[in-house]
């Protein structure tokens, strides 16, 4: 379904049993996003559905006061709701925002995740709880212990549906949604779900599924400023980061940034160097113990700290307050990661500033990029830390750099070649075994 712009909706209008109501104004929540007015209503009659909305837009909400207005229509006293997270750290977040709205309820929710105590997460399951933030692998151990009855729930949500797939959890996923109760219905929510991809999941778990797209992956976030800078090599983008990070450029000050880099390896060096020049860092990544995570997760987010070093773990669905600098450190893998990423910023009304430094190896890399998100990333240079490299010289329509494609033509030509000279040879082999020409034959008589 795609839709047009609505008039902005209150939230008052919708029909919701007074407590909720009641939170939605004591977190100063009036208006719908464009996303809510249209899934919450959809959610509300029970449909199926796949959710496409930009990051910072609202997602949570349009899953999570939906499902709250049906636990309050039909009240039971076990677990009725699950939602499904790829990371720990937006199980956790999910699970506040569940919290905040159920406050003048008696609606219980439990937070079970990978890296913490299973004790005490089973006495906390032996409380009922009605809803289930979950990551997948560690609901599924419970599920086996038999501390959760699927059975018994009606609403499954699977938020950031894609990356949980792309992470490897397509058969943990599958196996809940099997044995939820049959009538359950299931919901999808990301901003870059692309459902031809998981066609194997969306055949497996979903019944007639309403399709709502409210911005494609491809509508980037307007309320980012997109830039590039260009890096000679690992040094001198530490030097680069070091340099923003210090927050004395006049040009570029922030109050909070994330750096994103693509390994765990280069996360611990860049955090290394920053505390080298006295830039103390919130350093998240999956060998990170979970109490350190959540502990520097809070920090980060309370303003006791104001810089995080992270990989991908923190680019999906993390919302933090006054966070208006990305530092992509490498170029993302692809677009979708790169999206996440820079959606950390800009959120809801917020305006954010995004740059990613590119060296010569990832300049095609980041055109692909721009090319697939179709943006536009403007190129900005740190008068003191210019780059010797200044993009390809010779540059295709695409904006790609010439040469490696050159490369391969090359040895394409080559490997003609050789499959030519090979083909010869076995042109030759058709000869084996032919009686030859007799030759003249010559008696030689010996010598005697
Ligand atoms: P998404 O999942 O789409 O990336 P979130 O659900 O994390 O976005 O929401 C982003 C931010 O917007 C959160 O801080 C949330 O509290 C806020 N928010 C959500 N809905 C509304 C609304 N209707 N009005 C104002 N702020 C909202
Ligand atoms: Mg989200």
């Amino acid at each position: 379904m795609e839709t047009d712009t609505p008039s902005p909706q209150l939230f008052s209008t919708l029909l919701l049993d007074e407590p909720l109501l009641e939170a939605l104004e004591t977190l100063e929540l009036v208006e719908m996003t464009e996303v809510q007015q249209v899934a919450i209503a959809q959610a509300l009659a029970g449909k199926d559905l796949i959710v496409n909305a930009k990051t910072g837009s609202g997602k949570t909400l349009a899953f999570v006061l939906p499902l709250l207005q049906q636990i309050l229509d039909n009240p039971q006293s076990v677990a009725q709701a699950i939602i499904l997270a790829p990371t720990r750290e937006l199980c956790r977040q999910i699970n506040k925002q569940c919290t905040l709205l159920a406050q003048y309820t008696k609606i219980k929710t439990a937070v079970i995740i990978g890296g913490e105590d299973p004790k005490y997460q089973i006495k906390v399951l032996e409380q009922y709880p009605e809803i289930i933030v979950a990551t997948p692998g560690r609901l599924l151990e419970h599920v086996k212990r038999g501390m959760v009855d699927l059975d018994a729930i009606n609403i499954l949500v699977l938020d950031e549906a894609d990356r949980m797939l792309a992470m490897g959890f397509n058969d943990d996923v599958i196996k809940i949604a099997r044995q939820c109760n049959e009538e359950c219905q299931t919901v999808l929510y990301s901003a870059s779900f692309n459902e031809s991809k998981f066609q194997d999941l969306t055949d497996k778990v979903l019944y007639e599924a309403e399709r709502i797209l409210i911005d494609s992956t491809r509508e980037g976030n307007e309320n980012v400023t997109q830039q590039k800078i260009l890096a000679d090599d690992h040094d001198h983008k530490i030097k680069l980061c070091v340099h923003i990070l210090q927050n004395e450029d006049e040009n570029l000050n922030f109050h909070k940034a994330i750096v994103f880099a693509n390994k765990k390896e280069t996360v611990n060096s860049i955090s290394g160097w920053l505390q080298s020049k006295n830039i103390p860092s919130a350093t998240v990544h999956s060998d990170i113990d979970q109490d350190k995570r959540n502990m520097l997760l809070r920090k980060f987010r309370n303003d006791d700290l104001n810089v995080m070093i992270a990989t991908d773990v923190a680019s999906r669905g993390l919302d933090i307050k006054d966070l208006d600098l990305i530092i992509n450190f490498d170029v993302p893998q692809n677009g979708e990661d790169y999206m996440h990423r820079i959606g950390r910023t800009g959120r809801m009304h917020e305006t954010g500033l995004a740059l990613t430094l590119v060296n010569a190896q990832e300049w095609n890399k980041m055109i692909s990029i721009e090319n697939f998100l179709q943006i536009e990333c403007t190129e900005r240079k740190i008068k003191s830390l210019v780059a010797k490299y200044t993009g390809p010289e010779n540059r295709k329509s695409s904006g790609k750099a010439y040469g490696k494609k050159k490369d391969t033509k090359q040895k394409n030509k080559n490997k003609k070649k050789e499959i030519n000279k090979i083909k010869v040879r076995a042109r030759d082999k058709k000869n084996v075994g032919k009686r030859r020409a007799p030759t003249e034959k010559k008696i030689s008589i010996p010598d005697s």
